[in-house]
């Protein structure tokens, strides 16, 4: 059998050409990065989780109409997606100050903010991903404003599902991040949430103790990262209840 096609590396997925056409395969790696990759590591089984996780969130999504790229998951670092187009911007929402936030505006980590607060940042690691606004986006042609009246719509119906999801299980969703792709159908274009959604791009804090159970864990070194994901994952019940790490898979590539 010919081996397929890369079509890309990023910091924590692989992009393979998928089966048929207008799909992908997305392939989670164990490596950890931060602070645009000036910190890095490679957790066991942290792959195999945000494999498991994404495939929870995108199809919960996905099940209250929600569109996302998600198809079906193939095995336990590989999920099948639908190629988008990927719109060059984060849109991160957040619910309580934190990260960026807290440090440019001063605001202390945990505040909660008046309303669901919507920031963009274009997508170029060589930059470090900047903040930008609507007037630059509008200008230099990344997205037309439908688009990010749709974005916004999509991020805050995200926010809605997933704060909703993690309340549920004593876990504040402090803020996440998105990003969007442009699907053509016929003469139309659809915008559809891609990529991932995991610990990765989320801050999820216990509501009783304030532990971190994201990424921050790696960024402040706070303990194990592939304990607090399972710690999530265990939490949905999206990993059998006595799980502890994520066993290292045979299935690789
Ligand atoms: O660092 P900052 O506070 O701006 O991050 C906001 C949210 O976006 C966090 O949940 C963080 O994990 C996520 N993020 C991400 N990828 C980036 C930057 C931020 O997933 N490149």
């Amino acid at each position: 059998m010919a081996r397929r096609k890369k079509i890309y590396e990023g910091k924590a997925k692989i992009l393979y050409e998928g089966p048929e056409p207008g799909t992908i395969v997305q392939y989670f790696k164990d490596d950890a990065t931060a602070f645009n990759a000036q910190k890095k590591d490679v957790i066991e089984g942290k792959g195999v989780l945000n494999n498991r996780l994404s495939e929870f969130f995108m199809t919960g999504l996905n099940n209250i109409g929600v569109p996302t790229h998600f198809i079906k998951r193939l095995n336990m670092r590989e999920q099948l997606v639908r190629a988008v187009e990927i719109v060059p911007l984060e849109i991160i929402v957040r619910n309580f100050a934190a990260g960026s936030m807290s440090k440019r505006l001063g605001i202390e980590e945990g505040t909660p903010l008046p309303r669901p607060i919507v920031e963009y940042c274009y997508k170029d690691d060589k930059l470090g991903d900047p903040l930008v606004t609507e007037e630059h986006i509008a200008a230099f042609g990344w997205a037309s404003q439908q688009d990010m009246d749709d974005i916004v719509a999509l991020a805050l119906r995200v926010n809605d599902y997933l704060a909703g999801l993690m309340y549920g299980v004593g876990i504040k969703l402090i803020d996440f991040k998105i990003e969007i792709g442009r699907v053509y159908e016929g003469d139309y274009q659809r915008l559809i949430v891609a990529d991932e959604i995991s610990p990765d791009s989320c801050r999820l804090w216990d509501i009783e103790t304030g532990q971190k159970l994201d990424k921050d864990v790696f960024r402040q070194d706070l303990g194990n990262l592939a304990d607090a994901y399972t710690e999530v994952a265990r939490r949905l019940g999206v990993m059998p209840k006595n799980a502890t790490h994520a066993p290292k898979p045979k299935l690789i590539n």
